[in-house]
């Protein structure tokens, strides 16, 4: 039996992590960060994950989508750059996109990559391209996740660790198992995804269990049940990317952006649990970040 540290995620922990933000920074030093999201019906997801990205502090941030989306995403999302990205009869990202977003990360410190994007197989086969030629480190979540599954190895592509974020649902379909046996063993589940897959894993749910490939487990213990909305995911999606952005390791982004993205939650619950929505806890971000920091 392995001795292997398993810890719980401190708030004094968090706010040593954390970036201090220079009295002389500008938008550049806070990083560039892209997110591949979204399809026909699933514009939310893109731009909750952009402005989870932009309330942790990120700099830059661009948005490719689908083209059809570019319109409605540009209403949207006022401080956000967009990319419209060619797309399939159904509109989905395309093969097409691939050499785009592949140069935009070239341009960028980090690549968020999934939500909202939807289940077409050639949006899928777009994504597996993607993750295995990306330049950049990557956060990959919600249909990115399902991308992968059956092709896990491309993980081992990825020049940076990639951070993965599943639910539980999606943590069943990777593993092959079933979402109650998922959360029947959460710790030593995500732990021996982390090894094999040799990813960052974030098993989320009440408890968030972050898992490393040597073993490192951390248990998160902010957050609410208010969190059980749509958009909740995607918001930490873009957290982590956005302090991944602002130069943290991914190992500490992974760390800190569920405590933070948590936090937010428990700050945007003060106005009631019940009811809440995933833009109410993206934007109590920057309340959970100031909490944290003083
Ligand atoms: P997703 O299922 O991808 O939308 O992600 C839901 C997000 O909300 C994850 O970060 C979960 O950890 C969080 N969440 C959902 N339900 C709860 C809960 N009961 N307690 C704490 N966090 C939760
Ligand atoms: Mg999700």
């Amino acid at each position: 039996r392995q001795n292997i540290k398993q810890n719980v995620i401190m708030a004094s922990a968090v706010r040593d992590i954390l970036p201090c933000r220079s009295p002389a920074a500008h938008k550049g030093m806070n990083g560039r960060l892209a997110v591949v999201a979204g399809s026909r019906g699933l514009s939310g997801a893109a731009a909750m994950t952009a402005e989870g990205a932009l309330r942790a502090g990120a700099g830059l941030v661009t948005l490719a989508a689908p083209a059809s989306l570019q319109d409605i995403l540009a209403v949207k999302l006022t401080e956000v750059m967009t990319k419209p990205l060619p797309e399939t009869a159904t509109g989905g990202i395309s093969q097409e996109a691939v050499p785009d977003i592949a140069g935009l990360s070239a341009a960028s410190d980090v690549l968020a990559i999934g939500p909202g994007l939807g289940r077409h197989e050639e949006t899928a086969a777009a994504v597996r391209a993607v993750i295995a030629a990306a330049d950049c480190p990557l956060v990959i979540d919600a249909d990115a996740l399902n991308a992968l599954v059956g092709y896990t190895d491309i993980l081992s592509e990825c020049n940076a660790l990639p951070v993965l974020t599943p639910h539980p649902g999606e943590m069943a379909r990777l593993t092959g198992l079933s979402s109650q046996a998922v959360n029947a063993d959460r710790i030593n589940i995500a732990r021996q995804a982390a090894a094999e897959w040799g990813s960052i894993v974030v098993l989320k749910g009440a408890r968030t269990v972050v898992a490393f490939p040597d073993g490192e487990v951390y248990i998160n213990t902010t957050g609410n049940a208010g969190m059980a909305t749509g958009g909740t995911g995607d918001a930490l999606t873009g957290i982590i990317a956005g302090l991944i952005a602002q130069g943290l390791s991914s190992h500490d982004a992974a760390v800190a952006g569920v405590y933070i993205h948590g936090l937010a939650g428990d700050v945007a619950a003060q106005a009631g649990m019940v009811g809440m929505t995933a833009t109410d806890l993206i934007k109590a971000v920057p309340a959970a970040l100031y909490g944290i920091k003083s």
